[in-house]
């Protein structure tokens, strides 16, 4: 996952005071435990939109931090469902450049059909640089100087 966040990631402390707001005022044992919690500086890695909804409904951290990664892997899983529904092409597009497929090209050298043979210089070359001087078929416009 990433930390791109669209807000800063919270500190431990910044979590304990959203937790106490919702729950208790801790004690200071209790607070000191709940910062160097294991379930707690996981939580840091997790976005605080998640951290805030996880702590609304789930008291104990360790139970909360489960809750944000079951909502981090249902986002996950949806934009995964999102992409392959409304953009297809797109997953075909990666299914053919892994085939080398290119069937739009008119520049591909394999597609044979696009191609001519110039009875000038002898090189495969693009229909596109045929001549178009009518007594010179076949031949590329490099040799009939139509370039120029
Ligand atoms: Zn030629």
């Amino acid at each position: 996952m990433t930390n791109a966040f669209s807000e800063p990631a919270w500190t431990p402390e910044q979590i304990l005071a959203f937790w106490e707001n919702e729950y208790e005022i801790l004690g200071s044992p209790w607070r000191q435990a709940f910062l160097s919690n294991e379930y707690v500086q996981a939580m840091c890695l997790c976005h605080p939109e998640n951290i805030r909804k996880a702590i609304q409904v789930r008291k104990k951290v360790k139970e909360a931090l489960a809750y944000i990664y079951q909502i981090e892997d249902d986002v996950a899983g949806r934009n995964k469902r999102l992409l392959d529904d409304f953009h297809p092409s797109h997953a075909i597009g990666i299914t053919n450049a892994h085939h080398g497929v290119r069937t739009t090209d008119p520049f591909d050298p394999k597609r044979e059909d696009l191609l001519f043979k110039c009875v000038m210089c002898n090189l495969k070359l693009s229909l596109l640089r045929k001549s178009k001087i009518a007594n010179l078929e076949n031949t590329c416009k490099s040799c009939t100087g139509e370039d120029e």
